[in-house]
């Protein structure tokens, strides 16, 4: 199977629409989390995905919008694009955010918004994390977002030492044959520096993962962010990727 491997697309359309275009071909989405939030597009960007062969996995900025979270935990830009988002939502939305489980293992990988150990909250950040994470998922593989960084966290099991791939890598990384952790960026608000959207090609039959980026039109999202007044940094950032 090839899945297309979706994190964090935050209400972005235009990015989610060149994510699916340069795709091209997939048999499956797997949405990592975070579907709205920050972004002016919520109720569209689900509306696609619903309409695409997927599974999906709550964030914290979806549980947020349905009120399953306090705001107190978001800084103030976030609350603020997150009233904003919980005011939006179609009852359909509604709907589909609620049933989304946080955790899930398929196809013998692992997924996560955050980590497997906290599956809504804990950003993998560094190694050290990541090593202790690897004792909370039984799978060889397990994909996280929630940072909105790409990373691989590889373990190597003969001397017990965790180390990150940070990319860009010269190629497909190849599954095999150690354990990991993977974690294919953001596509609606990258945070390496890169405002291009983030995303994963997972081919689990040629054992491959591929982390891709591309470029979206960022001016027509942030165009779309001040029409609804969302808060100024939030529309910065995206030309960043910071
Ligand atoms: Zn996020």
């Amino acid at each position: 199977m090839r899945y297309l491997i979706l994190s964090d697309i935050h209400a972005n359309r235009p990015a989610l629409e060149a994510v699916l275009k340069d795709a091209a071909s997939f048999d499956m989405i797997w949405c990592l989390g975070d579907l709205v939030g920050y972004g002016p597009d919520p109720n569209e960007c689900v509306e696609r995905i619903q309409g695409l062969e997927h599974l999906s996995l709550a964030g914290n900025h979806d549980w947020a919008a349905l009120g399953q979270l306090s705001l107190d935990h978001f800084n103030l830009d976030a609350r603020e694009a997150n009233s904003w988002t919980r005011e939006e939502l179609w009852p359909s939305t509604r709907e589909f955010l609620e049933s989304l489980p946080t955790s899930m293992v398929q196809d013998d990988i692992t997924l996560a918004h955050g980590s497997p150990r906290e599956p809504v909250w804990e950003y993998l950040l560094d190694a050290g994390l990541a090593a202790i994470n690897f004792r909370h998922f039984s799978t060889q593989i397990c994909l996280v977002g929630h940072t909105h960084i790409p990373i691989a966290f590889v373990l190597n099991e003969e001397n017990a030492r965790c180390y990150p791939l940070v990319p860009p890598y010269s190629g497909p990384l190849a599954l095999d044959p150690h354990r990991m952790i993977l974690n294919p960026g953001s596509v609606g608000q990258p945070r390496d520096g890169d405002p291009r959207a983030s995303y994963a090609l997972l081919d689990t039959d040629a054992r491959t993962w591929e982390l891709r980026r591309v470029a979206y039109p960022v001016e027509i999202t942030q165009e779309r962010m001040r029409a609804r007044s969302l808060p100024r940094r939030l529309i910065d950032r995206l030309a960043l990727g910071r």
